[in-house]
């Protein structure tokens, strides 16, 4: 991964930013600006130079992965130990810098140490979202790994058709599905894994539960792997026993709002009109007021990542951004359904990543 190029940007930056310092602590930041993976560590970037914090755990794990950063052990937690590097810096201009945090992740508790710790050393300030930006497009390299983490997250649907019968328990299925991802190279889930069935099918986020499959109706089916780093995310819907024709509607309907709002992704657009091309569908089908949630989120790195597609987003789509298109509908009390894939927007339109398995899957 190119750490040196990400880090150079990010210092540049900074200037026009109206900062002197930026004290990365979001662990995903810190990962994508100098690959460490580990769980303790915070990066104080300057415009010339950068140093990583991190404690005793970590000493050969730092040493291993980290690049373009000087490297300092830190006995207090790494984000004190950095402020406390400047707070003892001895050069005169100190008392004019401007020390940006990661405002929208930090607790305020941290943020009110390093205060206490600073006092009137510098000016303390929180930060615009500058690596979430950077991180919103991804580079080759990026986009490789999470095709891998895609391809992953497709080949473990068989297991799914092959687990989910009437009388099985969501929590078996999921378990018979998280041991194949390990198996096959996963570190961990990208979030706890979704098998709604039955009447849970309209919970949208319904964790496998100990509910047994009931002998008919939709299974929700929304998971994600962990390969390498990169997360990906998928949603199947598959239904147990004959679907009523009605059932089949509800299918149909979801699926052609997740190929119309595909089909209007291309540079250029923004978040809202492709939330706007899902939402339409759904509105035509008489189905809109039980779409209750943003048709999809950028996702790298970690689960959700910028940009959101949902109503009134402004955000323009961008070649290199990857994004999910997760269109669902859920009448409570009664079923649920929703269709997810992950996209990457290319200089001419996008490109699904392993679109299968989306016809109506009758179990
Ligand atoms: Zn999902
Ligand atoms: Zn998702």
């Amino acid at each position: 991964m190119d750490h040196s190029g990400r880090l150079r940007r990010l210092q540049a930056a900074l200037p026009e930013n109206k900062l002197d310092l930026l004290l990365v602590t979001h662990l995903a930041n810190v990962r994508y600006l100098c690959g460490f993976t580990g769980s303790a560590g915070a990066l104080l970037v300057r415009e010339r130079g950068a140093t990583f914090f991190t404690d005793g755990r970590y000493i050969a794990q730092a040493r291993a992965e980290i690049s373009g950063a000087q490297i300092v052990i830190a006995r207090k937690a790494p984000f004190l130990t950095a402020a406390e590097s400047l707070a003892g810096s001895r050069t005169g201009k100190v008392g004019k810098q401007v020390f940006g945090f990661e405002g929208e992740t930090m607790p305020v508790a941290m943020r009110d140490r390093m205060a206490a710790l600073l006092k009137s050393k510098v000016k303390l300030r929180c930060a615009p979202p500058l690596v979430e930006r950077a991180r919103m497009v991804k580079d080759a390299e990026e986009i490789a790994s999470i095709r891998r983490a895609v391809e992953l997250g497709a080949r473990l649907f068989p297991i799914l058709r092959k687990k989910i019968r009437p009388g099985a328990s969501e929590v078996e299925v999921a378990g018979a599905l998280e041991y194949a991802a390990r198996c096959g190279g996963a570190e961990g889930m990208s979030f706890p894994t979704i098998i709604a069935s039955g009447k849970r099918s309209a919970v949208v986020h319904g964790r496998a539960s100990g509910a047994p499959i009931p002998r008919r109706g939709f299974v929700v089916c929304d998971f994600g792997v962990i390969l390498a780093g990169y997360c990906s995310d998928r949603t199947r819907t598959v239904h147990v026993g004959r679907p009523s024709r009605d059932a089949r509607k509800m299918y149909e309907a979801v699926l052609e709002a997740q190929q119309a709002a595909i089909a209007c992704i291309h540079p250029g657009v923004t978040a809202g009109e492709v939330d706007g091309a899902a939402r339409r569908v759904l509105r035509k089908w008489k189905l809109a007021r039980y779409f209750s949630h943003s048709t999809g989120h950028g996702l790298g790195l970690e689960i959700h990542e910028a940009p959101r597609l949902a109503a009134a987003q402004k955000q323009r789509l961008e070649p290199g951004m990857v994004i999910t298109v997760e269109p669902g509908a859920y009448i409570p009390g009664k079923w649920g359904v929703r269709i997810e894939d992950v996209v990457v927007v290319t200089p001419n339109g996008c490109e699904v990543l392993a679109p299968r398995d989306k016809e109506l899957i009758v179990i």
